[in-house]
């Protein structure tokens, strides 16, 4: 009798213990789970970061840049409306010939429809900038989600011409219409808000003598220098360069980035 009282407790005893066991590593097992599926998502997010934007090492400001990387005698050009398949090379050549460097503004739309150059441009030790897709001059009157569009498709376009994974660390609206909302929109892309110091004014076509002397006088040490290499004749452009870029360095200046 005692033995049958007995029994059940000791039943449920056995019952419990294997209950709680089962239990434990069940929801073990699904804690587990669990945050490893909670995790990836995180430990995907600064892949994904990472992936967009692949040069940025430190978070980027929505501030304007209009001066050189470093200080001292030294002037960056930057050469926009690119790339292009008569100019671009001929620039190349004239900044190889003076081992020289610059930066590339180049357009989304017309890098995809010449990918080697982009490829040229970075093999040459160039810099590029995202100059939007399609370079509306009133971007900065578009909803955000337009702006946004325009500058990461941009980016888009430049990472896709290159065919690997590059440095973009600039952005520069369409003709230097900049707001606070494309600013920010490029610095969550990891891009500076790239203008100039000085506007060689090539674009109004004024002829080489005129854009050489436009840039001897405006010229300074950290100068940053508005050029175009795309979006119509460039020959002055080109002529003026084959002029500048030794003087530049006769007068001491070295060429380097913004
Ligand atoms: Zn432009």
């Amino acid at each position: 009798m005692r033995y049958r009282v007995l029994r059940p407790p000791y039943c449920y005893r056995w019952a419990v213990l294997i209950l709680t066991l089962v239990t434990i590593t069940t929801f073990g097992v699904a804690a587990l789970r669990g945050s490893s599926a909670e995790g990836a998502p995180t430990a995907t997010k600064p892949v994904n970061q990472g992936k967009s934007t692949p040069a940025r090492a430190t978070p980027v400001t929505a501030e304007v840049v209009r001066h050189t990387e470093r200080p001292g005698r030294v002037v960056a050009l930057t050469f926009d409306d690119g790339p292009d398949p008569v100019y671009t090379p001929q620039v190349l050549d004239l900044l190889s010939e003076h081992d020289a460097v610059a930066t590339f503004c180049m357009l989304g739309s017309e890098a995809r429809r010449h990918p080697e150059l982009v490829q040229e441009v970075l093999a040459r030790g160039m810099r590029l900038c995202d100059h939007t897709v399609s370079h509306d001059r009133d971007l900065r009157t578009r909803s955000e989600q337009r702006i946004t569009a325009e500058i990461v498709g941009g980016w888009t376009d430049l990472q896709i011409a290159a065919g690997r994974d590059v440095p973009i660390p600039y952005f520069r609206a369409p003709a230097g219409n900049w707001s606070e909302r494309t600013s920010a929109v490029a610095a969550r892309h990891g891009m500076r808000s790239l203008a100039w110091s000085v506007d060689s004014r090539d674009w109004t076509l004024p002829g080489a003598e005129r854009i050489v002397t436009t840039v001897k006088e405006g010229v300074a040490p950290g100068a940053v220098v508005l050029l175009h290499d795309g979006g119509g004749e460039r020959e002055q452009t080109v002529a003026a360069l084959a002029e500048l870029l030794p003087w530049l360095l006769a007068q001491g200046y070295e060429l380097g980035f913004p």
